[in-house]
């Protein structure tokens, strides 16, 4: 990866932003690291200011040149739209992997202290649900996509073993919901399963996500790093960071092609904003993270073991403190600056190198196949018909084409054709109707789903079509299920 290792992209952001990054900049310069902060507006400054994305061309413009950048919590102030400044950043710079640590910390006592939680999460961060590709169907049904790609498992996957590899680490979990979302999910499955073997050195387990929920409340020592869809990764990473005392003591990294942002997971905490007493452990182990990546691991581990050694010498911060007299903002920084150098007695220095990410592409990514076919039609209709009445209406408009009514689904669920004595579900306006070609073999055409539609909407209103393909033999789309 290319960038200037000294400068770097700071963004002190909104509500306890300044507070917290001006904190994490003094320990950095005071462990010695040579950096040239650019200080650079994105977030409710912007907005007022009447820019839509919430960040300026020159924040974008530094970002572009230092590819590194240190950033305070965003608001997405009310009446500006719908724009967030974290979302504009994410979608501008493709910060596909967000690693998320955790660790026990001393003096933040949790139900699990004692346990020695230390555990990464490495969530997608730019797929699936959240595209927030979304759609009423009827104006009763909405449905949103859930977009998975080959390519965005292998960058997920190939980052959460890299990752275990320059942090020392033993063991990768992917947790998924492939039993059930057999495509999508699946595919980070069968992804992780391919690429495990090439990073032997690391355990490499499958787990389902809902168990994975569980074993994180019962036994969370079992886990060091746990790679996730984004949906999955923002709870799970969510639940980890409670696991261990809190948003206060929470950092992450966002990983892009060539950006990496750092921050704390927190938000901006307007409640305590300018007080001065916000805790500012978070960012400055994010900024910790950030000092690693550029290739300054040492002063990374001299800043995670003051930290430490702040914290087990009994400095607390507001959040933290109990009935015990708080530090402030101000105090707990200079705290861990006048620990830099010492070292911990509860966990040692890591032996940590820099992640090694392969070079991102600007072509097309395709999976090629031999052999492809579309099969049939699912055709998604708004109607109030009982099933068997819209089955016999569709059976007559398909009468005299190439395609047979195969099915009729509701809510995931077959309606037709169903068994004598199934049990009846919940029906709503939109129905799932499946068309298969009658000759078997046959490839589907174009036209033939064209007529098809047609003569559909002359009698019903269709909103949506999906082809059923075969990719080298495999169907390439999720079968019926009866309930
Ligand atoms: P939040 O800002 O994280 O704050 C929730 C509460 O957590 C605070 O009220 C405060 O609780 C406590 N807290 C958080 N960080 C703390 C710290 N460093 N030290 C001490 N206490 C801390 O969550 P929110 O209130 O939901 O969100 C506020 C704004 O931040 C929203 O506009 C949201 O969109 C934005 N946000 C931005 C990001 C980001 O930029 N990445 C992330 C999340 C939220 P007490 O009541 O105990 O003081």
């Amino acid at each position: 990866m290319l960038f200037d290792k000294r400068k770097i992209t700071v963004i002190p952001g909104d509500g306890i932003g300044p507070e917290v990054v001006s904190a994490a900049l003094k320990v950095v310069e005071a462990s010695g690291v040579d950096i040239e902060p650019e200080i650079s507006l994105a977030g409710a400054g912007a907005f007022e200011k009447g820019i839509e994305s919430g960040v300026p061309d020159e924040t974008i413009e530094s970002i572009e040149r230092t590819k590194v950048v240190l950033k305070g919590p965003l608001e997405t102030p009310i009446g500006h739209g719908n724009k967030s400044a974290n979302v504009t950043l994410r979608t501008l710079f493709e910060t596909f992997g967000n690693l998320r640590p955790v660790r026990e910390l001393p003096g933040v006592h949790t139900p699990f202290t004692g346990r020695n939680l230390d555990i990464v999460i490495v969530r997608e961060n730019v797929e699936d649900l959240y595209t927030g590709i979304e759609y009423m169907q009827t104006p009763g049904v909405a449905q949103a996509l859930k977009v998975i790609s080959r390519t965005g498992c292998e960058k997920i996957i190939e980052l959460a073993f890299e990752f275990a590899v320059a942090a020392g680490r033993k063991r990768v979990h992917c947790a998924t919901k492939a039993n059930i979302m057999k495509l999508t999910e699946g595919m980070l499955q069968h992804t992780f399963e391919e690429i495990a073997p090439r990073y032997s050195q690391i355990e490499a387990k499958h787990i389902l996500i809902d168990n994975c929920a569980h074993q994180l409340a019962m036994r969370p020592e079992q886990f060091d790093v746990i790679v996730t869809t984004n949906m999955n990764g923002d709870i799970l990473s969510d639940l980890t960071s409670g696991l261990t005392g809190g948003l206060g003591f929470a950092p992450s990294a966002n990983i892009g092609n060539d950006v990496a942002i750092f921050e704390a997971v927190h938000g901006s905490a307007p409640d305590i904003a300018g007080k001065n007493v916000a805790n500012p452990t978070a960012l400055i182990l994010s900024a910790a993270m950030m000092l690693r990546h550029i290739g300054e691991g040492e002063a990374a581990n001299d800043i995670e073991q003051a930290v430490l050694v702040t914290l087990e010498s009994g400095v607390r911060s507001g959040d933290m403190a109990g009935t015990a007299k708080p530090s402030s903002t101000t105090e707990f920084a200079n705290a861990i600056i006048s620990n830099l150098g010492k070292e911990s007695r509860t966990s040692g220095a890591r032996d940590f190198r820099a992640l090694q990410m392969p070079e991102s592409s600007t072509d097309v990514q395709a999976v090629e196949t031999k052999k492809r076919r579309v099969t049939g039609v699912d055709v998604f209709l708004e109607s109030t018909m009982q099933p068997d009445d819209l089955a016999a209406d569709l059976n007559e408009i398909c009468s005299g084409t190439t395609v047979a009514l195969q099915m009729i689904g509701n809510r995931g669920n077959t309606v037709y054709p169903v068994d004598e004595g199934a049990r009846r579900v919940t029906l709503v306006d939109q129905y799932r109707c499946r068309f298969m070609k009658k000759t078997r073999g046959d490839a589907l055409t174009n036209a033939e789903i064209l007529a098809l539609l047609t003569r559909i909407g002359e009698a019903h209103i269709w909103h949506h079509v999906e082809k059923l393909q075969q990719f080298d033999g495999e169907d390439a789309f999720s079968r019926t299920q009866k309930k």
